[in-house]
C-alpha cells in the first residue's frame, strides 16, 4: 500500500511545551497519528529533538521546523512510495544523514516512523502490540513513580524518580496495587502537614529531610495499604546521577553531601541493604562506565542497574557497555534514537547480551500510547509510565489493561 499524504502539526506535550505530531494517510484512505514526547533530563548523546529557538514563540521552545522538514523534506520523498517500515527509517536517516539528527530532528522522524508502524498494524486489521510481536508477548510490569524529585519537581529532593514496582500477578491487580499504595501515600502525606502536589510525571513531590525519609515513607503507604514489601511490591529508583554531578568537584551532591563515586557505591550498597530495592537506574554521571561496572559487579545478581542516559536507546553505546560490564539493563526510549528500527535494533541487542529492557516514557508527555504496545509486543518485561495520576500517564496504563482483557480473551 502506497503512502497517500503526511501531515505536520505542532501540539503541546503535558507541560504545556510544543511538541509535533503527524497524521499518516495510505492510498486506501487509512490513516494513523503519532506524536512524540520530550525529556527534561536528558542524556547528551541522544538524538537531537529540534526546537525553532525563536524566542518571540513558546520560549524558543516552538517545534514548526520540525513541523516543516516533515511537511516538505520527508514528505517528499516518502508520498507515493511503497509504505514499509525499514524502507521508511532508511530514507529518514538518508534524508537526514547526520550522527545525531541534527538536520531532520529527531522528533520529526520518530513522528513518521510511528506513524508508519502504526499505519502498517492498521493496513494488517490487527492491534498495534499484535503487529510488532517479537517472539512471545507479555503484559510489563509497571514501575509507578510516586514520589518525583531532581529536576521533575521544585521540591529538594536529589533522587528524580521513587517508583513502586508490584510484582502480583496480573496487569490489573498490580495497577490497582499501585493506586492504592499512591492513594495511601497522599494521605499519609496530608497527616504529616506535607505537600500533596505532584511533579512532572504525577508522583507526589513534598519538601522531605532525604533519600531515607522518602524511602520510609513509601514503605509506610505500602504496608498501610496492607501489600507486603519485598514481597509483592518492590521499589526502584532513577537517580539521574548525571544532574547530581559536579564536574569541577568530581563529586555528587546527594543528600547534603558531596560523595565521590567510591562514597557513592557505599552509599547505594547501604540502600540496597535496607530497603527491598529492585533496580536502579543512571547511579553515576553518563560517562562513567567504570563506576557503573563496578557497582554491577557487586550487586547485579540482586539489582537491575539501568542505563538510560549511558545508552540513550543507542545499540552503539549499549555495546560499549555491554564489553566492559556496565550495567545489566537498558532504559529504552524512543524519541531518544529517532527510529523505530534503530529502537528494535538496540532492544535485540540487549535481548542477545541478557541485558534486561525497560521501555519508558519522557517527562513531558503526550496521550500516545505507543510505549504501552511496544511493551507488550516486544515482550519487555518492565515499563515507565510515571504514577497513576495525570492523564497522559494514566491513559498507558488504561490502554495496558485494555491489552491485558484482549489477551484474555474477554
Ligand atoms: P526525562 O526523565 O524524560 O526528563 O529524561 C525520565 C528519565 O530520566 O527516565
Ligand atoms: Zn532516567
Amino acid at each position: 500500500m502506497n503512502i497517500k499524504d503526511i501531515q505536520a502539526r505542532e501540539i503541546l506535550d503535558s507541560r504545556g511545551n510544543p511538541t509535533i505530531e503527524v497524521e499518516m494517510t495510505l492510498a486506501n484512505n487509512i490513516k494513523a497519528v503519532a506524536s512524540v514526547p520530550s525529556g527534561a533530563s536528558t542524556g547528551s548523546k541522544e538524538a537531537l529533538e529540534l526546537r525553532d529557538n525563536d524566542q518571540n514563540r513558546y520560549m524558543g521552545k516552538g517545534v514548526l521546523k520540525a513541523v516543516e522538514n516533515v511537511n516538505t523534506i520527508i514528505r517528499n520523498a516518502l508520498i507515493g512510495q511503497k509504505l514499509d517500515q525499514v524502507t521508511v527509517d532508511k530514507t529518514l536517516l538518508r534524508l537526514d544523514g547526520t550522527a545525531n539528527k541534527s538536520k531532520l530532528g529527531a522528533n520529526a522522524m520518530l513522528a513518521v516512523s510511528l506513524a508508519s508502524l502504526k499505519c502498517l498494524a492498521k493496513l494488517q486489521n490487527k492491534e498495534l502490540y499484535e503487529y510488532v510481536t517479537y517472539g512471545k508477548v507479555s503484559l510489563p510490569i509497571p514501575m509507578i513513580n510516586i514520589i518525583n524529585g531532581g529536576v521533575h519537581a521544585d521540591n529538594n529532593l536529589d533522587i528524580q524518580e521513587f517508583m513502586i514496582v508490584p510484582i502480583i500477578k496480573g496487569e490489573s491487580k498490580r495497577i490497582e496495587a499501585a493506586s492504592e499504595i499512591f492513594h495511601t501515600l497522599k494521605n499519609i502525606l496530608k497527616k504529616r502537614g506535607l505537600t500533596t502536589s505532584v511533579g512532572d510525571e504525577g508522583g507526589f513531590a513534598p519538601n522531605l529531610k532525604n533519600t531515607t525519609e522518602s524511602l520510609d515513607l513509601i514503605m509506610d503507604a505500602i504496608n498501610e495499604a496492607n501489600y507486603h514489601p519485598g514481597k509483592d511490591v518492590l521499589i526502584a529508583l532513577d537517580v539521574a546521577a548525571s544532574e547530581l554531578y559536579d564536574k569541577n568537584k568530581n563529586v555528587y551532591k546527594i543528600d547534603n553531601l558531596e560523595l565521590n563515586a567510591n562514597e557513592l557505591i557505599k552509599y547505594y550498597v547501604k540502600l540496597i541493604s535496607n530497603y527491598p530495592i529492585i533496580s536502579i537506574e543512571d547511579p553515576f554521571n553518563e560517562n562513567d562506565l567504570e563506576s557503573l561496572a563496578v557497582l554491577t559487579k557487586i550487586v547485579g545478581s540482586r539489582v537491575m542497574l539501568v542505563g538510560d542516559d549511558y545508552f540513550c536507546t543507542n545499540s552503539t553505546l549499549l555495546e560499549a557497555g555491554i564489553k566492559v560490564g556496565a550495567g545489566n539493563a537498558i532504559l529504552l526510549k524512543a524519541n531518544q534514537i529517532g527510529t523505530i528500527s534503530e529502537m528494535t535494533k538496540t532492544i535485540i541487542t540487549a535481548k542477545k547480551n541478557n541485558y534486561k529492557t525497560v521501555i519508558s516514557h519522557r517527562s513531558g508527555e503526550t496521550e500516545d500510547t505507543f510505549i504501552a504496545d511496544l511493551a507488550v509486543g516486544f515482550g519487555i518485561p518492565f515499563i515507565k509510565t510515571g504514577s497513576v495520576c495525570r492523564g497522559e500517564r494514566i491513559a498507558k496504563y488504561n490502554r495496558l489493561m485494555k491489552i491485558e482483557e484482549i489477551l484474555n480473551g474477554k
